[in-house]
């Protein structure tokens, strides 16, 4: 089975400033459509292609911007309410207890 890889970013912590977009080594990455809650464009993954390298999360002067998951396929199934979908869940991001979504990043039980 394939290994996927991918990152998750937190779009309110993101300000914008596309060093991560112009590190990734594989071009996987660009500015989202919206704004965010401080006014910024984020990053945005583009869906496929991310290798885990890490390099994103390195070059980010945002330490609570971008987290790298890598192995996706190998994170347990679940249910999120605010998705509607099944989907991958997160354990301990940012240390929390909560399972969170690693589509909407929201604790699934909330
Ligand atoms: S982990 Fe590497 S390949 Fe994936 S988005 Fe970040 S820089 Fe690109
Ligand atoms: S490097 Fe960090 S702050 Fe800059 S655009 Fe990327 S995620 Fe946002």
């Amino acid at each position: 089975m394939a290994v996927i890889n991918r990152i998750l970013i937190q779009v309110d912590d993101c300000k914008g400033c596309g060093l991560c977009i112009d590190a990734c080594p594989v071009n996987v990455l660009d500015f989202a459509d919206e704004l965010n809650a401080m006014g910024y464009r984020p990053s945005h993954y583009k869906g496929e292609g991310c290798t885990g390298c890490g390099t994103c999360f390195y070059t980010c002067p945002e330490p609570r911007a971008i987290t790298v998951v890598r192995n996706i396929e190998g994170l347990e199934d679940g249910y999120c309410p605010h998705c509607k979908n099944t989907v991958k869940l997160l354990s301990g991001f940012r240390d929390s207890e909560e399972k969170i979504c690693i589509e909407c990043l929201k604790p699934i039980n909330s």
